[in-house]
């Protein structure tokens, strides 16, 4: 079956606010089992709305935006217009936003009955999250979706009483299991799988390193498929799942009652930022020193000035030092040190742009790794980051 989206403001149009309501919507019906003909973006004026909602020429057609109760808000409207529908009041709608106010302890504005207006025949899709409800409508052999513009009442609707009305017309349902991996190449990747069927394995670059995304659809088994893939990826594979990086190396401290402090020169606290992220990371997550000059790192870490003299800051020796010293000074299990040259400048033939040390303490050893990161300033310091806390996951589990 054939789907589309529509989304509508002018926010979206100027680029105040990036689409991503398109985004969500296209990955979940894509997996839903639907074939995603089609996007379109238009702003709040009646005449590109209109023109948007003749053009529709799929099975399901989801419309995002202007449903709110200011006169800049006209989906519904053209809507029904454009289907031939009157817009009629629903009382249990409307009695649902006078309650959402009342429960604020505030007089409900006459603008907001304009929100309890519904096609005639359409089924209202609940919004816990929001007063404007979904809506849910059959004309022309075609089922429009409605829903509010605001992406958590987008997405909170369509969860809830979209997808149930898919999954049913759908029949077709097709599921994904993420592999995320660390520290290899897309080629080298490949490289590893290569004599598998790849037919419903997708990879999918990024700062973070690479997902290998495993297709299949009902009645298929994948199980056997990424069983290999896990044991050929093997170390490389951080998580299953959305789960980030972050959260990985946080359980793995938690069940290891072990904390960690961080000392960071090139990411400038982002590690630790990364780690603070996720919640609770309080139970594991000591201190991070940004000792970003040469005297930060010997003042607070206790790293030898003779050894930045005789190495220089970016070097394994002083990686080492700065891990085994934020280690040693508050106490805790993990250490970890990084630092390195972001640039675009302060590079030279020896110690180029991109030369990044990392190194972790724990209890039981202390690693060292030397990395060559591309990409620009930002880019650096996030791939940094990515594999500190990725050396960290792997002394830890
Ligand atoms: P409400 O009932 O809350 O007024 P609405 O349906 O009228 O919702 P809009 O007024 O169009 O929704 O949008 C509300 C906000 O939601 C916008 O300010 C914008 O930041 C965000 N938003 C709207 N559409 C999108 C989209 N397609 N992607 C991301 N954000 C969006
Ligand atoms: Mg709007």
């Amino acid at each position: 079956m054939r789907a589309e989206v529509i989304t509508v403001g002018d926010e979206l149009i100027t680029g105040l606010v990036v689409d991503s309501n398109s985004a969500y919507l296209g990955r979940r019906l894509t997996e839903l089992g639907f074939r995603v003909v089609r996007m379109t973006s238009v702003g709040d004026g009646p005449e590109e709305i209109r023109i948007a909602l003749q053009q529709v020429s799929s099975d399901v057609a989801v419309v995002t935006g202007g449903l709110g109760p200011t006169p800049d808000d006209r989906t519904k409207e053209v809507f029904a217009e454009v289907v031939g529908r009157r817009l009629v009041l629903d009382e249990e709608v409307l009695e649902g936003i006078r309650k959402r106010f009342a429960h604020r302890g505030m007089e409900m504005p006459r603008s907001n009955v304009r929100q309890a207006t519904v096609p005639e025949g359409s089924q209202v899709l609940p919004n816990r999250w929001g007063t404007a409800p979904g809506l849910h409508v059959k004309a022309d052999g075609r089922h429009f979706f409605l829903l509010p513009g605001v992406p958590r009442e987008m997405r909170g609707i369509f969860e809830e009483s979209v997808v149930p009305i898919l999954r049913k017309l759908s029949g077709r349902a097709i599921n994904f299991v993420l592999l995320r991996t660390t520290g290899i190449s897309e080629s080298a990747l490949c490289e590893k799988l290569s004599d598998l069927d790849l037919d419903k394995v997708a990879f999918l670059p990024g700062l973070e390193g690479v997902d290998v995304r495993v297709m299949w659809e009902e009645g298929e088994d994948p199980t056997q498929l990424i069983e290999e893939i896990r044991r050929r990826a093997g170390q490389f594979v951080y998580a299953e799942g959305e789960e980030g990086m972050e959260e990985v190396v946080g359980r793995l401290l938690k069940r290891r009652g072990w904390r960690i402090a961080t000392a960071e020169s090139c990411t400038g606290g982002l590690v630790g930022h990364r780690i603070t992220e996720v919640p609770g990371s309080s139970d594991y997550f000591e201190r991070g020193v940004v000792a970003y000059s040469n005297r930060a790192k010997v003042e607070l870490l206790g790293v030898p000035e003779e050894l930045i003299r005789r190495h220089g800051a970016v070097s394994p020796q002083v990686a080492k030092a700065m891990a085994e010293g934020v280690r040693e000074r508050t106490g805790v299990e993990v250490g970890l040190g990084v630092t390195g040259i972001a640039g675009p400048t302060g590079g030279t033939p020896e110690k180029p742009v991109g030369l990044v040390y990392i190194g972790v303490a724990t209890p039981e050893e202390v690693r060292v790794k030397e990395f060559r990161f591309v990409g620009e300033r930002s880019q650096i310091k996030f791939r940094a980051s990515q594999a500190a806390l990725d050396m960290v996951r792997r002394a830890v589990s």
